[in-house]
Formats: C-alpha cells, sequence, structure tokens
C-alpha cells in the first residue's frame, strides 16, 4: 500500500549513497540470511547445527537489540561457535542505492532487491513518534487508479529477510540507539506493494518486528495497510496481533471498483464485515484506519462524505484523508483544501474520527514508487494477471 507516502512532486534532491557506514554483508554461497528467521525457525536452524535453543535468543538480540550484522563483533560467543555462524550464515542488509532527505526530515531510499530490481523504504519523523513505511512487493499488481506504484505492475514479493531488513536498515542509517534511543517507533506496511498478497513473508516478518529479541515493537505500533483482500484479512486476525487500515477511497461498490479494482472480487459488504470481524472480541480498544485519498471531483463531494459515514456507522473507525499527490500520467487531481475540510467537516458531524494527514517531504520525491519507477524496468503483471487465492 503506498498511500502513507504521499509527497509532492518537487525536484527530488539526491544525497551520495554509502555515507551511513552501511555495508552489504558479505556474500556466501548458500548461506542463510538471518533476517529472514523468526525466533522459532532460527532456534530450529540452530538445533540443527547442534547448538543449543537459546543461543537464538542471542543472536537475534545482538542483531536487532545492538545493530550488530558481523559475527566476529558477538563477543557473548565462543569462537567456534562464530566460526560455525560464519560458515552457514549471514546478516546481510539491502545495498543503498539512492537517498534523498526533506529539510522536514523525512528520508526516503531506495534499496537494491536483486539483479536490477529496487524498492523504496520512507522514514516520516514527526512529535514524539518515528513511523517507518516499508514495502512488501516490488512493484504491485492491485492497480489501483490513483497509485504510481501501480503503474509498475507487480515484478516479485519480497522475501522475509528482504522486508525486516528494511527496518534495519533505516535503523541503523538513522543513527539510533536500537533499544533506548528508538528513532523508529511505528512501522506500517503501506510502502511498494500489497501486503497480505505476500501473507507467507508477511507474518514472519511481523513476528520479528514484535519480538522482545528482535524490533520489539508493541502491537499497535505495527500497521498492516490492505487494500481489501478478504480471506487474508481473517488469517492476518489468526496469525498476529496489529493495527489494521484499509485502503478504502470510496463509500460506495460503484466508484471503489473504479478506483481499487479488487473490490471487485471482494465488495465493500464483504470489506466492511471482515472489518467487524477484525475488532471484534480484541481485548484492547481497536479502531480500523480507513485511509481516503482525497482526489478532486472524484470522490470528496459532501454526498459522498455522508455515504462514507453510514458506511462506517458505528465502526470503530477512523477516517485517514489523504490530499492526492499528483503524478506524471495520472489522471487525477488533488481536492482543493476547502473541499477536504468540509469533507471531514461532514464526518464528525456524524461522529466519525477523521483526520486529514499533512504532506511531508515536499521538497523532495514524488509519491511512492515514482523514483523506482524511473530507474527501473518493470515487468508488467497486473491483477488480472495474478490468481488471488487463499493459500
Ligand atoms: S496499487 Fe498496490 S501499492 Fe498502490 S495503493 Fe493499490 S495496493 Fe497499494
Amino acid at each position: 500500500m503506498s498511500s502513507e507516502v504521499q509527497t509532492d512532486s518537487m525536484p527530488a534532491v539526491s544525497v551520495p549513497v554509502a555515507k551511513d557506514g552501511l555495508r552489504p554483508a558479505p556474500a556466501a554461497s548458500g548461506a542463510t540470511n538471518l533476517f529472514g528467521l523468526d525466533r522459532l525457525s532460527l532456534r530450529e536452524q540452530f538445533a540443527g547445527i547442534g547448538e543449543k535453543p537459546w543461543r537464538a535468543d542471542q543472536i537475534m538480540q545482538w542483531i536487532y537489540r545492538r545493530g550488530v550484522d558481523d559475527f566476529a563483533a558477538m563477543s557473548n560467543l565462543s569462537r567456534d561457535l562464530r566460526a560455525r555462524l560464519e560458515a552457514s550464515f549471514v546478516v546481510r542488509p539491502p545495498q543503498l542505492l539512492a537517498e534523498q532527505r526533506s529539510v522536514d526530515g523525512t528520508r526516503k531510499w531506495v534499496l537494491r532487491i536483486g539483479e536490477g530490481q529496487a524498492i523504496e523504504t520512507v522514514f516520516i519523523p514527526d512529535k514524539g513518534r518515528g513511523t517507518l513505511c516499508i514495502s512488501s512487493q516490488v512493484g504491485c499488481a492491485m492497480d489501483c487508479a490513483f497509485c504510481s506504484t501501480a503503474q509498475q505492475g507487480l515484478n516479485r514479493n519480497l522475501d522475509v529477510a528482504e522486508i525486516v531488513a528494511q527496518v534495519w536498515f533505516a535503523a541503523k542509517a538513522l543513527g539510533g540507539d536500537f533499544q533506548n534511543e528508538r528513532v523508529i517507533s511505528n512501522v506500517v506496511f503501506m510502502g511498494m506493494g500489497e501486503p497480505l498478497a505476500n501473507y507467507g513473508a508477511l507474518i514472519p516478518a511481523i513476528r520479528i518486528l514484535q519480538d522482545d529479541f528482535g524490533f520489539g515493537l508493541s502491537k499497535r505500533r505495527v500497521t498492516v495497510s490492505t487494500s481489501g483482500l478478504v480471506p487474508f484479512i481473517d488469517r492476518l486476525r489468526e496469525a498476529v496481533d496489529t493495527a489494521l487500515a484499509i485502503s478504502l477511497h470510496a463509500p460506495d461498490d460503484t466508484l471503489r471498483n473504479e478506483l481499487v479494482p479488487i473490490n471487485r472480487k471482494y465488495p465493500l459488504a464483504e470489506l466492511m464485515d471482515a472489518c467487524r470481524r477484525y475488532t471484534a472480541g480484541r481485548d484492547h480498544k481497536m479502531h480500523v484506519v480507513y485511509e481516503y485519498v482525497m482526489l478532486d471531483g472524484v470522490n470528496d463531494s459532501p454526498a459522498l462524505a455522508r455515504d462514507l459515514a453510514r458506511l462506517l456507522g458505528g465502526m470503530p473507525a477512523k477516517v485517514n484523508l489523504i490530499p492526492f499527490n499528483p503524478f506524471p500520467q495520472t489522471r487525477f487531481r488533488r481536492s482543493r483544501p476547502e473541499a477536504i475540510e468540509a469533507f471531514a467537516g461532514v464526518l464528525r458531524g456524524k461522529n466519525i474520527l477523521a483526520t486529514t494527514r499533512r504532506t511531508r517531504g515536499e521538497d523532495i520525491d514524488a509519491a511512492c514508487g515514482q523514483l523506482v519507477g524511473k530507474v527501473l524496468n518493470k515487468q508488467k503483471r497486473r491483477l488480472s494477471d495474478i490468481p488471488v487465492r487463499v493459500a
């Protein structure tokens, strides 16, 4: 989901790469990248090489709490174990291809993911929090009409290591303490890709983000944003405890079919039922966040705001209105500020919590996915090419 990162289309200000002391781990053919293993998998791997399972906890702490990617620096491990780790495993962060920095503190990294492929990861600092927006796929097949990433089509899913390593990379690049002075307080799956279409990698990645020996992020500080893959919303609820955001953008099926084509497969009635199930019976108060990109003359009328209020009435919901960020070849325009305010006013008048997202990083790049799209060729695959099914 790319709607978190709505930055205005201004001339990009790039800074040279590789200034952060980040280095790719040495290539080791056949070696397992430890970023890809949650605690259970790591324990199994260690049992396989005759090591005690609790070694997994120690090594996770080195990687995620202390930011160490070099086995030689893991000083409480024996020399023999370090040698055996080096023979079988790597801790390999992604390679930085490009970086942009905004005067407001927003930072955008383009990370190399295999040969000729790249993804974007964005850090957005705010009062008392730092949100990292990460990618789950290279490109996206969901074909949302207003989305820059959709222009690229889907290239492939990221694996667990490629998802988790974005957070490690960003924490390192931001220079924070991995334990006490956390710069990254929240992680949102709103970068390139539909995370629930990569469910198999998403779940172990979330487990690592939330593990006390991993990044230790609390339940509400990890958000999965989906365009509405209904069966996977139910599965997500069973597997992990995270915040949920829905890329909604329209209050009726006719308009949503046009803006978010997955709606033709899982219409609003099914999606809303899935959202009710997601929040039902939680032991903590939970809202689903509904993202609504404001498109001039398309979905921003007061009448549609009233329809939206009716749709969400009685549900634990928060609406996040997102001023559209234009990109080349788009047919949409950003709603006028007064239209956005009027829309929000209608929602609030109906007791729906509504906020308008501030645009961030206005002096750097454009919409999520656009920078990568400029530099890499995509092998286009779209929604109609890819069967969406529960594995
Ligand atoms: S096309 Fe993909 S990345 Fe873009 S908004 Fe839709 S689901 Fe998100």
